[in-house]
């Protein structure tokens, strides 16, 4: 049997502790499944599993603090990327979903579409766009974005996006919202903006700013 080292073993633990799914621990370490299953039960043995116990259920009710009732939604959201990302075999770059609130939320409110400024509907939080589509979900690499519209789903900037380059979609649906064409470097400066949120919010720090329990 293969040694793993004492890295891989506390982290497993870590991502046990934050109540991950055994599949999602075992392909984000790199150990199988049951390895997975049989560390999970000496830890259970050996008493450390009361305290992961109360440390998920405190990161928990960590997350949902900070969520400030968008908890549901947003964690929908955080596993949907964790999910959609290893389907397509891209990097997911986020270690637990407390470093990516900020992402959803502003002061507690949910985000405005990057795109086109509306706000999603009570309770919810939009998804996250990819700026550059070959790549995963990573910070400096995601906007908020409108996933639904009341009038057609077709008409979300997330759908409505996904067959252009950004450029060339901000070109025709900002001509479109104004009835002509836009000027291109106000194309530019609207992309410039985005590129400044996306940049803005992969740097931010939640640790910094949240004290630790
Ligand atoms: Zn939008």
């Amino acid at each position: 049997m293969k040694a793993h080292s004492e890295e891989v073993r506390s982290k497993t633990l870590e991502l046990l502790r934050q109540q991950r799914s055994q599949q999602e621990i075992s392909n984000r370490v790199g150990i199988p499944i049951g390895t997975v299953e049989d560390w999970a039960a000496e830890w259970r043995k050996s008493g450390m599993l009361v305290g992961y116990k109360r440390a998920g259920m405190e990161f928990m009710q960590r997350a949902k603090q900070m969520s400030n009732g968008y908890y549901p939604c947003l964690r929908k959201r955080y596993r949907s990327m964790i999910w959609s990302d290893h389907v397509e075999n891209r990097q997911f770059g986020f270690e637990n979903i407390l470093q990516a609130i900020h992402y959803y939320l502003k002061d507690r409110r949910p985000r405005p579409c990057a795109y086109c400024g509306r706000i999603p509907d009570y309770g919810k939080v939009w998804g996250l766009d990819r700026i550059d589509s070959s790549i995963g979900h990573v910070p400096g690499n995601l906007v908020p974005c409108c996933s639904s519209n009341h009038e057609s789903p077709k008409l979300s900037c997330q759908l409505s996006k996904s067959k252009f380059t950004l450029l060339n979609w901000m070109e025709r649906s900002m001509s479109r919202a104004n009835g002509g064409i836009v000027p291109f470097r106000v194309v530019e400066q609207r992309l410039e903006r985005i590129y400044t949120l996306a940049k803005d919010l992969g740097s931010f720090e939640p640790d910094k700013e949240v004290p630790n329990g």
